[in-house]
């Protein structure tokens, strides 16, 4: 308190006087009695209690009623720490925040405002942790105090980061005034949802914090939101860039257009204008002559008229040829660079189409043996399928297996046995025709699919394919290897899909192994 502080002053400067005197009682009686009347004099009015106290004091002191004196004093004395502790918690009252918002503002006053600014609703969390903090004799967090005052440089997220940094120590150690803590805390949700448009998390958040905050896990909540605000930014910053992106695209585009819609427009006014000029010269010069062959009498004055009429035809003529041509060039530029624009363009084109082309190739070919692939094949059976089921056409379908291959890679080499495959998928190639289709459907396992081919006209191709692989000789490091095939044969059914046919050609080839190998079995079944 200012006023009991000066009269302190007073009282310990006066004492120090005495003090160096050598004072007597008497002195120091006086003295004190004086103090204590200007004391009386000066903090009359600040209090009821404390007037009746001083006027007391001023009665006793003159009448020296010293016992009376006595108790008056340890009244004062009492009724001065009284007054102390009761200051403290006008100061340990949190301010009202902003002009709408009292201290004791519900959740729902607060969310109906939240374009509030956030900087009152922090200072007013900081202004509780700062008495908390030293009421429970811990010392006061300065960094708190250096926030306050850096507050309006920072903006909502920054603000609530550092405040989470500084205080989640703090609050672990678990404050008492949780209230506060979770509508302000409700505060921050609504002003982020205000000023950044609410997220789903958010809204869960907020309900969160109605429903069941705890007031240990509060800093859990800072932080949920602290990330929020930055998913929020991040997601605004990479939206910005993807539009920012396509706005530069789509003007550089508008600008190319527009250039040569002006250039073009230009020339095109600029013609018909000059032309126009043209045209209303010569009418002037015909004008001209026409009034001077009714008007002028002197020929030669007649003559020299016409003449100079004629001559700014000829040069008007002249002038707009020229303009013309220099027009003319600018076009033929023009249709030049578009052209070569439009070769360039169709060369890509065709570039692409090869490569469409070429990929496909590669798509639908086997790149060991250059005979189609597993994908073809899926392709091409569905596609004979179809034209089957809509017009009968009917066509063989048969399994080629190698037998005992394994033997080949076993005893020359994984090489060998690829090149191996390579001259059978070669010499399979030779016998078929261009119609017919030819897959390696599996390591050393090849279809062939011959459309409009009857069984009868297919078996003796299979035949042919089998045996002339038996008879060719193959060599592999000067080595006579023996190669041959066993392969199933069968024909198309009304019943069939991809499946069936496969299954009963399948079963023909397992016949053909059982039996031997080397050989052609025809299905039965
Ligand atoms: P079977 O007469 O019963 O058909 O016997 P097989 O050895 O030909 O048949 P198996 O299925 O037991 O073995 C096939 C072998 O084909 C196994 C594998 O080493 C070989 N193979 C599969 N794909 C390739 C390939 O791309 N290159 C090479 N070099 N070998 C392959
Ligand atoms: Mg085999
Ligand atoms: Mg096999």
């Amino acid at each position: 308190m200012a006023i009991e502080k000066d009269w302190k002053q007073k009282y310990y400067d006066s004492l120090q006087q005495l003090d160096d005197r050598q004072a007597t009682w008497d002195e120091l009686d006086k003295l004190l009695r004086k103090a204590i009347s200007r004391l009386a004099i000066t903090a009359k009015g600040i209090n009821k209690r404390l007037d009746k106290i001083l006027s007391s004091i001023q009665a006793h002191s003159r009448d020296k009623k010293d016992i009376a004196l006595e108790q008056d004093l340890q009244d004062l004395s009492d009724l001065l720490a009284k007054l102390d502790d009761e200051s403290i918690s006008t100061t340990q009252t949190v301010e009202p925040v902003g002009a709408s918002t009292g201290a004791g503002s519900s959740s729902q006053n607060i969310s109906a405002q939240p374009e509030a600014d956030i900087h009152p609703y922090i200072l007013k969390l900081i202004k509780t942790l700062h008495f908390e903090t030293a009421q429970s004799g811990r010392s006061p967090l300065q960094s708190l105090d250096d926030l306050i005052k850096n507050l309006d440089r920072l903006d909502a997220e920054q603000s609530i980061t550092r405040l989470a940094d500084l205080i989640n120590p703090f609050l672990d150690q678990s404050p008492q005034d949780d209230s506060l803590i979770k509508e302000i805390l409700i505060i921050l949700v609504e002003k982020i949802s205000f000023t950044h448009g609410s997220s789903e998390h958010l809204e869960r958040l907020k309900e969160k914090l109605h429903s069941t905050f705890n007031i240990t896990d509060w800093h859990e909540y800072l932080d949920e939101m602290v990330a929020e605000i930055r998913n929020i930014i991040q997601g605004i910053n990479s939206e910005k860039i993807e539009l920012e992106t396509l706005i530069v695209d789509v003007t550089r585009q508008l600008n190319e257009i527009s250039e040569v819609l002006v250039d073009e427009k230009s020339d095109t006014v600029a013609g018909h204008n000059d032309s126009l000029k043209l045209q209303a010269m010569m009418h002037q010069s015909v004008d001209n002559i026409q009034q001077k062959v009714i008007h002028e009498s002197d020929i030669n004055q007649l003559k020299s008229a016409i003449n100079d009429n004629l001559s700014t035809i000829k040069q008007g003529v002249e002038e707009f040829r020229k303009q013309d041509e220099v027009r003319f060039s600018k076009a033929e530029k023009r249709n030049t660079q578009l052209q070569l624009q439009l070769q360039q363009m169709e060369q890509e084109s065709d570039q692409l189409q090869k490569k469409l082309t070429e990929n496909r190739k590669k798509m639908m070919f086997d790149s060991l043996t250059q005979v189609r692939n597993r994908m073809s094949y899926d392709e091409l059976l569905d596609q004979e399928l179809a034209r089957y089921a809509r017009y009968k056409e009917e066509f063989s379908f048969a399994i080629l297996d190698i037998d005992h291959f394994k033997r080949v890679n076993d005893n020359f080499g994984h090489n060998a046995g690829d090149k191996a495959l390579q001259i059978v998928a070669k010499m399979m190639s030779k016998h078929i025709r261009k119609t017919d289709f030819l897959f390696r459907i599996g390591g050393e396992e090849f279809v062939l699919l011959l459309p409009k081919t009857t069984l009868v006209n297919a078996q003796p191709l299979v035949e042919t394919i089998r045996s002339s692989i038996a008879t060719a000789s193959f060599h592999f490091k000067k080595q006579k290897v023996e190669m041959s095939m066993s392969c199933g044969l069968t024909v198309i059914r009304d019943t069939d899909n991809a499946e069936t046919i496969y299954e009963r050609a399948d079963a023909a080839l397992y016949e053909a192994k059982n039996s031997g190998r080397n050989r052609l079995i025809v299905s039965k079944g």
